[in-house]
């Protein structure tokens, strides 16, 4: 038997934006994605000999083929045409769930790492990524890291330059949003602003963190505002000390804030930490 260890990092959706409905009924992303340093710790003993088990430190995660983790490792073996002669996973979860950070996604994606590399690597980065899409939309993002434009469902990924190094806040309010209701309601209605992708890319280009912070939006952000004067309240906060820009990430709840430096991140989670548990400070990665 043999214990792998591996990060899971969740992502922040810098941009997100739909920009159409397929006759699918899933709708058509673009998105610059970037991970950042809150992360999950998975742990896989390969070869147990035993039937699959999968442990995780939090409530109210499913323990079995429901976990994304799991839907992995079986999509890793069906395509590697390996038997994993029993596996073990256990999670040490940090990310929030229903945070719209990939949280699930991440913990898929450290699976198929792993066990790519225990396997001495049958697939590359990019066949690994493609994989994770039988998975879940965020996996291939979440397999590649780092900072990328994410196109399609979440399958067509584009490598970016690293964004430059800079802080953020992350806070998680108590209330989720359904990510299906919030697709319902931006069909019902015009999408009154797009993120401008072609300024954030150049932004990242140019390494200036100003930019990058001007130009992030999520068109779900302001469907969820609109729903949850909370969000508000935090971007409010966020903004009065220091933050560059503030925004939702995914389809929410967490919304996350680039600050200058590490004291004004602080001041921003001294403010926020007496009506929120769910704060993280963090750094791409
Ligand atoms: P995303 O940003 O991809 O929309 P999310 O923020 O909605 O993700 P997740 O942490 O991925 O949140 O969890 C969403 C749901 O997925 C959970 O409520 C849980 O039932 C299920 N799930 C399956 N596998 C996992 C996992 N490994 N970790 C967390 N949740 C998981």
């Amino acid at each position: 038997m043999t214990t792998l260890y591996e990060g899971a990092f969740a992502k922040l959706n810098l941009t997100l934006d739909v920009v159409g409905k397929r006759e699918d009924g899933y709708h058509d992303l673009q998105s610059v994605m970037q991970t950042v340093s809150i992360r999950d710790d998975v742990e896989i003993d390969v070869g147990t000999g035993k039937p699959w088990v999968l442990t995780c430190d939090k409530e109210g995660i499913p323990c079995d083929a429901r976990n994304l983790a799991w839907k992995a490792a079986e999509v890793f073996a069906n395509a590697a045409k390996k038997d994993l002669g029993g596996i073990e996973i256990r999670i040490t979860k940090r990310i929030p769930s229903q945070a719209g950070m990939g949280g699930g996604s991440a913990d898929a994606a450290a699976v198929l790492r792993a066990l790519n590399r225990h396997y001495d690597y049958p697939f590359s980065i990019m066949a690994l990524a493609e994989l994770g899409a039988e998975v879940g939309s965020d996996v291939p993002f979440c397999v590649l890291g780092g900072t990328a434009m994410v196109e399609g469902r979440g399958e067509r990924l584009r490598k970016l330059p690293d964004m430059p190094d800079c802080i953020f806040v992350v806070c998680k309010p108590d209330f989720s949003s359904s990510t299906p209701e919030l697709y319902a309601k931006l069909d019902e209605t015009a999408i009154p602003k797009h993120p401008d992708n072609i300024a954030m890319e150049r932004a990242i280009l140019a390494g200036d963190i100003g930019q990058i912070a001007e130009n992030i939006y999520n068109v779900f952000d302001p469907v969820v505002t609109a729903e949850n004067l909370e969000m508000n309240y935090v971007k409010s906060i966020m903004n009065s000390y220091g933050s560059l820009g503030q925004q939702m990430t995914g389809s929410g709840s967490a919304v996350f804030a680039i600050l200058p430096s590490f004291e004004y991140a602080a001041v921003v989670c001294n403010m926020l930490k007496d009506n929120y548990s769910n704060i993280f400070i963090c750094k791409p990665v």
